[in-house]
């Protein structure tokens, strides 16, 4: 049975909170406002992409009137993604439009994952839109390796948009995918690096979501491994904090950063999942490693607000209780055909 809690006292959000079967309350709602990019990570994507028409994208307005939807009931914080959000024209403007829901009170965080191509123009427009904090991902510091792991990328440019970001006065966590073979040996230099620039940094484990070039069990670098090795180094302390999703947060105390490990594969953390994710073509997954899904956009365009409403409360019953990621063979399918790319990583 669909259980349907009421939101705590709250002048903004007096609707019905979104709540799935299993007593979780959504409060997170990811976005990914295209699934175009101007880079093709080798993890992310194959050379050779199949991207949404034009014509099933959301438009921006269509964008913000789901989100205001997600807002009133009980959604607190918005994640923008892709794709590259920033290729989206008129991803300031939504940024904008989003951050007026900031000013009410009605969303405590406003946020963005970007690759940083676009960063050194945007960053000062998104610290205006109300953006405080960002994920930047540099999965290297290497510019011939990062080169190779984007296959177009230039490094400089995503470094300056960092440094743009830094003069904005926009907190940046950078998003490193750690890859047996080809980044492992940068993990340490990268805690350095960021400990140094005042960055957090988080690590992620490569899941297996659509299918790339290349094989991903040749890249899979299990975290648990990882933080074995820095447990023999380091000293790790566990934070409490917990964002309702797959990171878990220590402070490495010798260096003074903060590291996040996203384990979807070696933890499961579903139980905690505040989550729901939007694509650029208005479905709404409930989960990134499950197909579930449901058409927000048709709702949104054949009956309005009402119709959208009653989409929310349907797609709640869609959540299943866990992701059953793996990666163990060789020349396996991914789990799920869709890329991180469509859904919003
Ligand atoms: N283009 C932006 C970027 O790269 O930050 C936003 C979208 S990207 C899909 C979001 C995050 O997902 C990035 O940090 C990226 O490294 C990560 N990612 C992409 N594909 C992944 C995969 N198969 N497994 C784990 N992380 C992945
Ligand atoms: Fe593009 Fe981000 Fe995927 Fe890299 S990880 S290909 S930057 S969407």
């Amino acid at each position: 049975m669909l259980y349907i809690g009421v939101v705590p006292a709250n002048t903004h959000a007096p609707q019905r909170a979104l709540e799935d079967r299993y007593g979780r309350r959504i409060s997170y709602l990811r976005i990914s406002v295209t699934d175009r990019c101007d880079l093709r990570c080798r993890y992310c994507m194959a050379e050779e992409m199949a991207f949404l028409p034009r014509a099933e994208i959301l438009s921006l307005e269509e964008i913000a009137e789901i989100a205001a939807a997600f807002i009133a009931r009980g959604v607190r914080k918005i994640r923008l993604t892709g794709g590259e959000p920033l290729m989206r024209r008129g991803a300031i403007g939504l940024a904008r439009d989003l951050g007026r829901h900031l000013a009410t009170g009605a969303l405590d965080e406003l946020t963005l994952t970007t690759n940083g191509t676009r960063l050194a123009e945007e960053a000062e427009a998104l610290r205006e839109a109300g953006l405080r904090r960002i994920n930047v991902s540099l999965d290297t510091r290497e510019p011939a390796l990062f080169r190779y792991i984007t296959r177009w990328g230039d490094l400089s440019k995503t470094l300056a948009g960092i440094e743009a970001a830094r003069a904005a006065s926009l907190a940046v966590k950078i998003n490193m995918v750690a890859l047996k073979g080809l980044n492992q040996d940068e993990i340490e230099p990268m805690m350095r690096w960021c400990a140094e620039q005042g960055h957090d940094l988080t690590l992620i484990e490569t899941m297996p979501l659509g299918e790339i070039d290349d094989d991903r069990a040749d890249r899979y670098l299990p975290l648990d491994a990882v933080q074995r090795d820095f447990e023999s180094r380091f000293t790790l302390t566990p934070l409490a904090e917990r964002s309702g999703g797959p990171a878990r947060y220590w402070r490495v105390e010798e260096l003074g950063l903060r590291l996040g490990l996203i384990t979807p594969l070696t933890n499961n953390f579903c139980a905690d999942c505040n989550r729901v994710r939007i694509t650029a073509s208005g479905l709404i997954y409930m989960c990134l490693g499950d197909e579930a899904h449901l058409d927000l956009k048709a709702a949104l365009r054949s009956g309005g607000r009402r119709a959208l409403d009653a989409a929310l409360d349907r797609a709640m019953i869609l959540k299943p209780e866990r992701h059953h990621f793996a990666i163990r063979e060789r020349d396996a399918s991914p789990a799920v055909a869709r890329h991180m790319s469509v859904t919003g990583g």
